[in-house]
């Protein structure tokens, strides 16, 4: 049977988009590799180190970007966020399919990118939720967030809707289970691109 390159699934939205829902589910199901990101914020109560992020101090972000560790990285919320090249290209190359839940910022490095591998690999995705009110319901019902994080996140969320153009696909969100299912299927799809194929 032939062997096929790994996708690199890129995926952005804005907070309560439920886009990190949709990254887990695919991770979960055995469908890709979930990149974990590093980041400076500290840990939400139920998040764990090395399963949800890395949490690392500025320094040791720091750190990480002097050693050209990572493949992009960007301050959003006022904390650093970054992608590991480890957590990448050692799965693409294995023809494993990566999915990543990063900021517009970041998408746009990737985006950019001269790696030859993360160019064939890329597919991007922007998940958009279906109106302004729902997206401030679900941000408001994220419990783990105080007020003002809400309304930073509300006002960020909106500045990036902007970007949404700069994205291949989109996907406005309706209910979780149908989300999730063109969401699968974006990645089925994109398996069986010729250029993939070895
Ligand atoms: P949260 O703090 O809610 O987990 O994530 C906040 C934002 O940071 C989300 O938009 C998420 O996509 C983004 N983010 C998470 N990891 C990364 C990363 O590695 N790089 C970039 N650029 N953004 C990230």
């Amino acid at each position: 049977m032939p062997q096929r390159t790994g996708a690199l699934l890129l995926v952005s939205g804005p907070s309560g988009s439920g886009k990190t829902t949709l990254c887990r589910q695919l991770a979960r199901d055995g469908e890709a590799h979930y990149s974990i990101s590093c980041t400076t914020r500290p840990a939400r109560e139920n998040e764990v180190n090395a399963r949800d992020y890395f949490f690392l101090s500025r320094e040791q972000f720091r750190d990480d970007v002097s050693a050209g560790n990572f493949l992009e990285y960007a301050e959003v919320h006022d904390n650093l966020y970054g992608t590991l090249r480890s957590e990448v290209l050692s799965y693409l190359q294995r023809g494993q399919d990566v999915v990543m839940d990063i900021d517009v910022q970041g998408a746009a490095q990737v985006r950019s990118c001269d790696d030859p591998l993360i160019t064939a690999s890329l597919v991007d995705l922007f998940v958009m939720p279906a109106t302004e009110d729902e997206l401030r319901k679900r941000l408001a019902n994220r419990a783990t967030d105080s007020e003002e994080v809400i309304e930073t996140r509300l006002h960020n969320a909106l500045e990036e809707m902007g970007q949404a153009r700069f994205y291949t696909y989109q996907l406005i969100s309706g209910s979780r289970e149908e989300d999730y299912r063109r969401f699968r299927a974006l990645l089925v799809a994109e398996r069986m691109r010729v250029s993939r194929l070895a």
